[in-house]
């Protein structure tokens, strides 16, 4: 079932949104245990809101809709931990922007997905609550950081999730579980509520089975809103509108900086025949070439762990969560707390960040590493005079092994070697299932997008969902 035939099933009284979050509930009692995608489930609290949704006579885009949202995200009286034991049993004190939004158009929240620690990591394994198995082969792993936002969408959990995505929280793990993921761009979903990890570079954006479900939540959750600066004020648009106008006349670039060493060939493929068939049936293809691509790792690992060492410095064991019961006195206190409270890979971020910042490295590091952000930037702005769209793949490897990379942050870091310059940039993003490999794991292919062009890349990703569900 997709959002939009759930959507209108309830709408026009064929189900309840009661009866219909029932068979879901018991979906998710029989999957849970062995997927681990949720932190916390709020059933008590979901079935009211059904029956409140069924007493709402008027149609609502997501009407009745089984929802499910990363737990980095505020619902006003329920836990929010961002997978971290610093927070652990910490209370939603209001309820996040995006998530308020869809709960006004009719979603059933019903729980708060895993994710990697404060949203770093690819795998989902830096998790203090354990790690998400992908619903595909629960051998391996879901992707990260937003990793039980696709698993429990994939497992048909739920119908549609919300993720973050830093530098490809959101694509790559619907990579990794053949769903959509859409990283719009930065400012058109607002932050307020989010837990920030890097506020430069987060971003909310929409899991879905389909494309144009994905373009209905966008629909829902975009928009001005005062209480994040960094919101953009301009018109609503109806992402759904253009979807199925094809390809016809678009331009697709193909980077050369994405197709080379590191990918493994199956996707390489994958890509090529895609592109082969969008151009049959009427785009346009152009090698493009974004030359600072090689430095976006590197780069993204000075401003991401920069702003996270900032943002991270609230948690002292006084204002939120975990608070060490082993200090004496007030800095050891914090010292402490911060010690048992945070996972390695944190901790690691937390001193890169500090080092990277502190008097002496600061223009070394920060102020170069903001000046090739720059160039990056650039890098798009050319292509996008000549391009529709980048079409690329979304990871160089399918799903891996759970343990695989997990001692290996540089190999887990290069997960997002095709991700990260979209959010050093600002533009927007999808990856879209595209086949498997021969193992039978989910491909990804992603569409970029100049700023606001969510319309375009919804339209193009659209289009590449009918290739594949044709053959
Ligand atoms: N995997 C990247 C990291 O660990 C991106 C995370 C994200 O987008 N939140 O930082």
């Amino acid at each position: 079932m997709t959002i939009k035939e759930t959507a209108d099933k309830i709408s026009s009284g064929k189900i309840s949104a009661s009866e219909n979050l029932k068979k879901y509930l018991s979906g998710i009692d029989e999957s849970q245990a062995q997927l681990n995608s949720f932190i916390s489930l709020s059933k008590e609290r979901a079935i009211k809101k059904a029956e409140e949704v069924d007493k709402i006579s008027a149609d609502l885009p997501l009407k009745g809709i089984p929802f499910a949202v990363k737990d980095n995200m505020m619902l006003e009286g329920t836990q929010t931990t961002c997978g971290s034991k610093i927070l652990k049993g910490y209370t939603s004190p209001y309820t996040a922007t995006a998530v308020e939004k869809l709960e006004r158009a009719g979603a059933i929240i019903i729980g708060k997905t895993n994710m990697d620690e404060f949203a770093m990591g690819s795998s989902g394994e830096t998790s203090a609550y354990g790690p998400t198995k992908n619903p595909v082969d629960i051998t391996r792993i879901p992707g990260g950081s937003s990793s039980g936002s696709a698993a429990s969408v994939k497992a048909g959990q739920v119908l549609g999730s919300l993720g973050s995505d830093t530098g490809g929280s959101i694509r790559q793990p619907a990579a990794m579980c053949g769903v959509v993921g859409l990283k719009p761009t930065y400012g058109l979903v607002s932050r307020y509520g989010l837990v920030a990890f890097a506020s430069s570079l987060d971003q909310i954006g929409p899991f879905a089975a389909t494309v144009e479900d994905a373009a209905i939540i966008l629909n829902v959750i975009s928009g001005y809103d005062p209480k994040d600066s960094t919101s953009l004020d301009i018109a609503k648009k109806d992402y759904t509108k253009d979807i199925n106008k094809g390809v016809e006349g678009m331009v697709f670039g193909v980077p050369e900086e994405y197709m080379g060493e590191g990918l493994s060939d199956s996707i390489r493929e994958r890509v090529t025949e895609t592109v082969k068939e969008l151009e049959k049936n009427g785009a346009k293809i152009k090698r493009v070439s974004l030359p600072h691509t090689k430095y976006a790792v590197a780069t993204y690992y000075i401003v991401a762990p920069a702003e996270a060492s900032a943002n991270l410095a609230r948690y002292d064991g006084v204002k939120y969560g975990y608070r060490s019961d082993n200090a004496d006195e007030l800095i050891e206190e914090y010292i402490k707390s911060r010690q048992e409270g945070f996972g390695p890979e944190v901790k690691r971020r937390i001193r890169i960040g500090t080092y990277a910042l502190s008097a002496g490295y600061y223009e070394a590091y920060y102020v170069k590493a903001q000046k090739v952000r720059t160039l990056i930037k650039q890098d798009y702005e050319k292509a996008f005079k000549e391009v529709d769209l980048i079409i690329s793949p979304t990871s160089p490897t399918t799903a891996f092994k759970l343990g695989e990379k997990f001692n290996d942050p540089l190999q887990m870091y290069l997960s997002d070697i095709y991700t990260i310059s979209c959010n050093l940039a600002g533009v927007p993003g999808l990856s879209l299932p595209a086949g498997t490999d021969s193992a039978g794991l989910p491909v990804g292919i992603q569409l970029t997008g100049d700023y606001l062009s969510e319309e375009k890349i919804l339209r193009g990703a659209r289009a590449i969902e009918g290739l594949y569900n044709k053959s």
